[in-house]
């Protein structure tokens, strides 16, 4: 993937998108798929915002049964459907434990109708992916780490997993190969009108500060929360955040989504590259949106709810690695309660002919992005339908998926990369994960793990440094890997990381102490 300002330059596109998360992406990929010629910029890095801050699920929300959200539901389960089997590698099942106790307040009954119709609404899927039902003694067992007082009964149902921030850069690569111009650190400014018509925007490279003109017949805005602001209107949604924490391991491939005793809401404890995430929460926001921190009262919420019901492990402060936080761009909605809007997503025409996302979920967003591209065409006159449905994603390989796989794992552990890291190496890379092989034949070095605590090795480091954009330090750390937030790093270590990029990224010894320097301060001390 290269990083090119003068593909902007004096270009005329027949559509220029303005956000690189998870709905820039798709529209991007979709409209490159219907021969269009294709412009998109991230003012940051491919995902930096809430794209790369989900709870990384690829799911129907079994939670909006409740208020009776079928549309929703049923379309987010289709799409989950089809990725599993679109994209095996980025998308993966992940089963989901739920317990009922004697005050749980969905009984065993409603919850059992309420899987069934999770069930249903996914369509003819294959009978070992339907819910089962649990005694509480198999229950207790299958879910060692929770605490079995109380328990009446339990059951699993069938969802799916991702790397958000990997998910939207295969996209973007995919995009790329199809002609799109892709560049991140690329901030649009503002946009250009021509008799109250948006025909362009003005960009600026964030990197060299240079600025350019470029101009499309349609300007789609897929900004997130920046999207009010940069239309300059007042926000046509609602802001709530969710943040996450990072713990230690405590389950093995099983996930469980609980409910908080304080309000009600559902959260999610759940496996991910060997450790924790614990999340979410669900709160109205009105603070700076270029920098959403999580709080000490979140951290205290989500740790208060998870050691209610969990064995006595009694999470702390201490135990947590790292943590993140994100923004949901919600629709305007009389309901006080953010958790009670609906995540669907709308498409805004403005009046001087801006297209606007608002909302939605990164599962459904490959079906919204269709919608955008549609009326992208509808506007330019074309006659051309949307083909991203089915499509095998860009790192997909050849052939059946499993042979490939245990082909693949089995060249890695010949290569002594340790068999967790080199399970999680096929799911990051797809079938690119042979040039990271290719490095390590030349540097057997390269196969050890970063660190020792975490799956990842040093040739993925190197990989991706050479071949997926990165422009900064926290590019690298954050999203092609996500170090920073399964561990807490020290200045040493981020000097000795950046020490390993330099080379790939022809960064001398100023440029390391700088990136290094930025990462401290935005990571250590912020
Ligand atoms: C806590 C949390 C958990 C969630 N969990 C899930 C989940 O498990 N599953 C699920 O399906 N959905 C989940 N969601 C919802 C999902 O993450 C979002 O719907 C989705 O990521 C939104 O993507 P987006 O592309 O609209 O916005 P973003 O990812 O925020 O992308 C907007 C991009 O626009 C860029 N941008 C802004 N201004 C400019 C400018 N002037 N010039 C250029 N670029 C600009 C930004 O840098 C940013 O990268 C979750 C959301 C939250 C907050």
């Amino acid at each position: 993937m290269q990083r090119d300002f003068s593909q902007l330059k004096n270009q005329y596109f027949d559509v220029l998108i303005c956000g690189g998360g998870i709905y820039g992406a798709w529209t991007a990929c979709d409209a490159a798929l219907r021969g269009l010629k294709v412009a998109i910029v991230d003012q940051g890095d491919w995902a930096c915002a809430t794209s790369s801050s989900s709870s990384k699920l690829i799911h129907g929300g079994l939670r909006y049964l409740e208020s009776l959200d079928f549309k929703l539901v049923r379309k987010t389960l289709a799409e989950r459907q089809m990725l599993l089997y679109t994209a095996p590698h980025r998308v993966w099942p992940l089963r989901f434990g739920v317990p009922v106790y004697k005050d749980s307040r969905l009984g065993s009954f409603q919850l059992g109708i309420g899987l069934s119709l999770y069930d249903f609404l996914a369509g003819s899927v294959p009978k070992d992916q339907h819910y089962r039902r649990y005694t509480p003694t198999d229950f207790a067992e299958r879910f060692p780490c929770l605490d079995s007082s109380g328990l009446i009964a339990g059951y699993t149902y069938l969802d799916a997993q991702t790397d958000d921030a990997r998910f939207v850069l295969e996209l973007i690569d995919g995009a790329q190969a199809l002609g799109a111009v892709c560049l991140n650190y690329c901030k649009v400014i503002h946009f250009i009108e021509n008799n109250s018509q948006v025909c362009g925007a003005e960009i600026r490279d964030q990197v060299t500060g240079e600025a350019a003109k470029v101009y499309a017949q349609q300007v789609v805005n897929t900004s997130g929360q920046w999207s009010a602001g940069l239309q300059n209107e007042h926000h046509g949604g609602r802001l709530s955040k969710g943040i996450h924490l990072i713990l230690p391991k405590i389950l093995q491939a099983e996930a469980l989504l609980l409910t908080a005793k304080t309000d009600g809401r559902v959260f999610f404890i759940i496996p991910w590259y060997g450790l924790t995430l614990l999340g979410t929460t669900d709160t109205h926001y009105d603070g700076d949106i270029d920098h959403v921190t999580v709080e000490t009262e979140e951290v205290n919420y989500l740790l208060t709810e998870a050691n209610r019901v969990l064995k006595p492990i009694n999470w702390t402060e201490q135990d947590i690695m790292g943590s993140y936080a994100g923004l949901r761009v919600l629709k305007q909605s009389a309901d006080v309660s953010p958790s009670s809007i609906s995540r669907d997503w709308e498409l805004k025409t403005l009046k001087n002919g801006l297209l606007s996302s608002i909302g939605g979920k990164f599962t459904s967003a490959r079906e919204d992005a269709a919608c955008i591209v549609d009326a992208v065409c509808k506007n330019l006159g074309i006659n051309k339908s949307c083909e991203t449905f089915g499509k095998p994603f860009p790192w997909l390989a050849v052939g059946d998926y499993q042979q490939w796989a245990e082909a693949a794992l089995n060249e890695g552990l010949s290569l002594s990369i340790d068999k967790e890291s080199a399970q999680w190496l096929l799911r990051r890379h797809g079938n690119r994960v042979f040039g990271i092989f290719e490095l390590i034949k030349q540097n057997a070095e390269l196969a050890k793990r970063i660190s020792p605590a975490l799956p990842f090795i040093i040739a993925d480091l190197v990989f991706c440094a050479r071949h997926e954009m990165v422009v900064h330090l926290d590019d690298l750390l954050r999203r092609r890997l996500p170090l920073l937030i399964l561990s807490k790093m020290t200045p040493a270590q981020f000097q000795y990381l950046a020490g390993i990029a330099a080379k790939a990224l022809a960064w001398d010894d100023d440029i390391v102490n700088k990136e290094s320097a930025l990462c401290i301060h935005k990571w250590l001390i912020h």
